[in-house]
């Protein structure tokens, strides 16, 4: 058998994120940058907000009102399983990108299903709980994302999730037994949240939930809100490849992301320029492992118990909210190019995507249509 190869899923990751800032920042001309390490945050930090201090004077004395988003601050940090990097522009970057490695801190040890001191763990442990706000949260919208999708977008995948080996790396294909077996306990339906009291009480002592699928949207998202009560008015984050942005640019033009080719590593399927948007892409080439010839990667039909084999190689969603945009992206890969469009149709304004298939072919829809340069053939999809 062939196991998932960490060093390439980071690889990857590094050159998505690095692509994706060159090809975002790459023409900024950011004067200042000060980069901050999550893992050694504390000290780096004040040493930097001390220069950022000195470049603020410094840009004062010049008193060019323009040369304030000169001052940029980037940080990165591995966490939730991938590399994430942080950039913030203004004269309160450094302390925007300190605060946002703090929660993607906070979060990593909060969301982690295998993590034995996250809420998460305990949650699955006790059968139910207590749920923190962020987990409160958290519930709620994968509870909404749960019924407009059908059941595809289903937390309570988890003790699916753990027979493949996700969970742990022990993979193996399980036999339809097994999968049969654990029908009931995946069923969300059956586990009760109470959004006032903040509870949650599942259906069976088997019964675990899995935040993977939305854990990095919503993470990107608290950092915008981060960045904005601090008064960033531009700023990128990119979680393993789950990008957003704020704002534009500071030269004022919008920023480009870079949609990873799964077929050809270091390629691009294309650019798409947007702002105050997250970019989120789901794809069986992310984590996966082969049995005799067959791959299987970690994105689970419910419905099968199988991961999604639909035809697709890539799902990105372009979206004003990072939640949603993390959960439609894994749930519209598992429908497939057919049942992504007629939900796209039916959920009009809300996002817009883009489709990669099997064949190679290229989809997006219309909202994307001027904004999305590829050097491929591609079909927009209107209503
Ligand atoms: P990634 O986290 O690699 O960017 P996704 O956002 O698509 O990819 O999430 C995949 C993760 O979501 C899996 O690793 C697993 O933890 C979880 N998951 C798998 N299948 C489902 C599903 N049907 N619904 C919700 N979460 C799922
Ligand atoms: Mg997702």
């Amino acid at each position: 058998m062939k196991k998932m190869n960490h060093r390439k899923i980071l690889s990857l990751c590094m050159c998505v994120v690095y692509c994706s800032l060159l090809v975002s920042c790459g023409s900024s001309s950011a004067k200042n940058t000060n980069q901050i390490n999550g893992n050694e945050s504390v000290t780096k930090v004040f040493e930097n907000e001390k220069n950022a201090d000195e470049t603020d004077t410094n840009e004062n004395n010049n008193s060019q009102e323009e040369k304030k988003d000169d001052v940029s601050a980037s940080g990165d940090i591995f966490a939730m399983d991938t590399y994430m990097t942080v950039l913030a522009y203004g004269s309160h970057a450094d302390e925007a990108v300190k605060e946002a490695l703090k929660e993607i801190e906070r979060l990593d040890g909060m969301l982690s299903a295998t993590d034995k001191d996250s809420e998460i763990y305990e949650l699955n442990i006790h059968h139910g709980g207590h749920l923190s706000d962020d987990v409160s949260d958290l519930i709620e919208r994968s509870k909404e994302v749960y019924e407009s999708t059908g059941g595809k977008f289903n937390i309570a995948i988890y003790p699916i999730v753990e027979i493949w080996g996700f969970a742990s790396g022990n993979y193996r294909v399980p036999n339809q037994d097994e999968i049969d077996a654990l029908q009931e306990d995946i069923d969300f339906s059956k586990i009760e949240f109470e959004k006032n009291s903040k509870s949650l009480v599942y259906g069976s002592e088997k019964m675990k939930i899995d935040l993977g699928g939305i854990a990095k949207g919503y993470t990107s998202a608290r950092i915008m809100d981060i960045f904005r009560n601090l008064g960033v008015t531009s700023g990128i984050v990119n979680l393993g490849g789950n990008v957003q942005v704020l704002g534009m640019k500071p030269d004022g033009s919008e920023w480009k992301v870079a949609i990873q080719n799964p077929v050809e590593e270091e390629s691009y399927i294309g650019v798409v320029k947007v702002h105050d948007k997250a970019v989120i892409t789901s794809g069986g080439y992310e984590r996966y492992f082969e049995e005799n010839g067959v791959r299987y990667h970690h994105i689970i039909d419910p419905d099968t118990g199988f991961p999604a084999n639909t035809g697709l190689i890539s799902v990105s969603i372009i979206c004003a909210d990072g939640t949603l945009a993390d959960c439609l992206s894994t749930s519209l890969f598992i429908m497939g190019k057919d049942g992504a469009i007629e939900y796209w149709k039916m959920h009009q304004g809300e996002f817009d995507m883009i489709l990669y298939t099997e064949d190679e072919e290229l989809f997006i829809t219309e909202g994307i249509a001027d904004s999305f340069i590829s050097e491929s053939k591609i079909t927009v999809i209107s209503e």
